[in-house]
C-alpha cells in the first residue's frame, strides 16, 4: 500500500529524540511521500532541510497566521528565496486563524500576511496549503467567508490569464467545515485534507459530510505531532499513523484502504506535481 502524508511538521521538537525512527517507520508502513510545511521562516527552513536529506520528505514553506506577526518586509524577500527550492512544492501552511486571535486589528492583519504569501505562490505557480480554524471550531462562520472573499481576487485573475492555479489552487488542511462550504470550496478547485478527527466517535456529523464529498478531491494528512488518530487518540502522531485515516475513509466510502490510498497519493501527487 502506497500512502501519501500531505501535512506533517516533522521539524517539531517533540521528534528531536527520534525523528530518524520516525521516518524510517513511516517509509516501512508505506508512506512513500510527506510534505512537511513551515509555519515561520524559521521551521520553514527546518522543512526545507529535511526535504535534502530525505527523498520521501518535500516541503511547504510559509508563515501561519498565529505567527503573522513574524513576516516582516525585511523577511519576505527570504521567504519568497525558501520557497524557490525545487523541493518547496507548496506555500504554506498560511491563513486565518480566529480560535487563538480574536482581536479584529490582528484578524486584520492575517489578510494582509496571507495576501502576501498569495503573491509568492502565484508568481512561482506553487499551490497553497490553508489553515483555517474558527472560534470553538464552528462549522461554518467568518473564517471561510474571509478566505473566499481574498481568493476572489485571485481566482478571477488566475482564470483571466489562464494561470494552473485557477484550476488547482491548494488545499484546506484539516477541513472541518460543512457541506456547503465544501461544495463551494471544492467548486474553486480546491482539495481538502482529513485528519485524526474524522475517527473520532462523536464525530459522526463530520463522516457524514465526508461520507458526500468525491474522493477525487481529498487528501489525508497527520498534522503530526497533534490530532493523533484513533486508536492511537491521546499519543504523540507520527506519519505511519495515516493508516488509520485511509482505514476510516475506506469504511466510510464502502472502499477498500488500498484504494483510498492509492486515489489519495494520486490527489496529492496531482496537486504538487511531485511525480507517480
Ligand atoms: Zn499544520
Amino acid at each position: 500500500m502506497q500512502l501519501t502524508d500531505t501535512h506533517c511538521h516533522l521539524y517539531w521538537h517533540k521528534f528531536d529524540e527520534d525523528r530518524e525512527a520516525v521516518i524510517q517507520r513511516a517509509i516501512k508502513a508505506g508512506v512513500t511521500k510527506m510534505l512537511v510545511p513551515g509555519t515561520t521562516i524559521e521551521t520553514s527552513k527546518q522543512a526545507i532541510e529535511l526535504a535534502e536529506k530525505y527523498p520521501q520528505v518535500y516541503a511547504a514553506v510559509g508563515v501561519h497566521p498565529t505567527d503573522a506577526e513574524t513576516l516582516s518586509q525585511d523577511n519576505f524577500d527570504e521567504l519568497y528565496k525558501l520557497a524557490e527550492h525545487e523541493k518547496v512544492i507548496a506555500i504554506g501552511e498560511i491563513g486565518l486563524d480566529y480560535y487563538w486571535v480574536k482581536e479584529s486589528e490582528k484578524q486584520k492583519h492575517q489578510k494582509t500576511v496571507f495576501n502576501s504569501q498569495v503573491q509568492i505562490a502565484d508568481a512561482l505557480n506553487k499551490p497553497l496549503v490553508i489553515h483555517l480554524r474558527e472560534l470553538n471550531d464552528a462549522t461554518e462562520g467568518p473564517v471561510f467567508d474571509d478566505l473566499f472573499e481574498m481568493m476572489e481576487y485571485w481566482f478571477n485573475k488566475w482564470l483571466y490569464l489562464n494561470h494552473p492555479l485557477g484550476l488547482a489552487p491548494g488545499v484546506l488542511h484539516s477541513f472541518n467545515g460543512n457541506i456547503d462550504l465544501a461544495a463551494k470550496a471544492i467548486k474553486l478547485g480546491f482539495c481538502l485534507g482529513v485528519t485524526g478527527p474524522v475517527t473520532y466517535t462523536k464525530n459522526e456529523s463530520h463522516r457524514e459530510m465526508i461520507k458526500n464529498l468525491p474522493l477525487h478531491r481529498l487528501l489525508i494528512e497527520t498534522d503530526s505531532p497533534f490530532l493523533a488518530p484513533v486508536p492511537v487518540r491521546g499519543k504523540r502522531n507520527e506519519p505511519a499513523f495515516v493508516r488509520h485515516i485511509a482505514d476510516k475513509i475506506a469504511e466510510i466510502h464502502s472502499k477498500s484502504p488500498v484504494e483510498i490510498a492509492e486515489i489519495t497519493s494520486a490527489n496529492a501527487a496531482r496537486l504538487f506535481t511531485w511525480g507517480d
